[in-house]
């Protein structure tokens, strides 16, 4: 899908957010909701999004939420060090699939990064459910 294109209410994200789907939830409020995502490229690594929204890409998306959506990128992402120590955090946001965006809902991705190992591939092996609810406990645990 590129740039173009409408909201699909049937996406992933939006099933999650709707409770269709299962999910491992880090942090919620009014506007945000973060979770772990299932297939990791690094251990924590979450997902955040606007739980308030049918946009598709950052491009789409009212600057309020916006701000909102990074208010709560920055709490989690303070969250993850305080939880797992990483060495370096890397926040990612990819808009149309010829930029590497897989599921249609705007969603920013917090990535602990530690020195020396490399990132596994972009949607590559599913993680155990029972290891991420364990990784966002511990995440949770941490939020201020
Ligand atoms: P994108 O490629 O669109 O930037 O990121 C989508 C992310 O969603 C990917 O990192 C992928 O691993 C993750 N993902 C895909 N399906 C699911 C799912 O069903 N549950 C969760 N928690 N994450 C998912």
């Amino acid at each position: 899908m590129s740039l173009d294109g409408t909201y699909d209410a049937g996406n992933i994200f939006a099933k999650i957010l709707r409770g269709e789907m299962p999910s491992a939830r880090v942090y919620e409020d009014d506007h945000v909701y973060a979770f772990m995502d299932v297939f990791p490229q690094s251990r924590g690594h979450t997902l955040v999004i606007p739980k308030h929204s049918t946009a598709r890409n950052l491009l789409e998306e009212d600057p309020a939420v916006l701000g909102h959506l990074f208010g709560g990128v920055q709490r989690v992402a303070r969250a993850v060090r305080s939880a797992l120590k990483p060495d370096g955090i890397t926040i990612s946001q990819f808009n149309g699939a010829p930029a590497g965006q897989t599921v249609f809902h705007l969603h920013v991705h917090i990535i602990p990064r530690w020195e020396g190992q490399t990132l596994a591939r972009h949607g590559g092996g599913m993680a155990d459910p029972a290891e991420l609810k364990i990784l966002a406990e511990q995440i949770a645990a941490q939020i201020s």
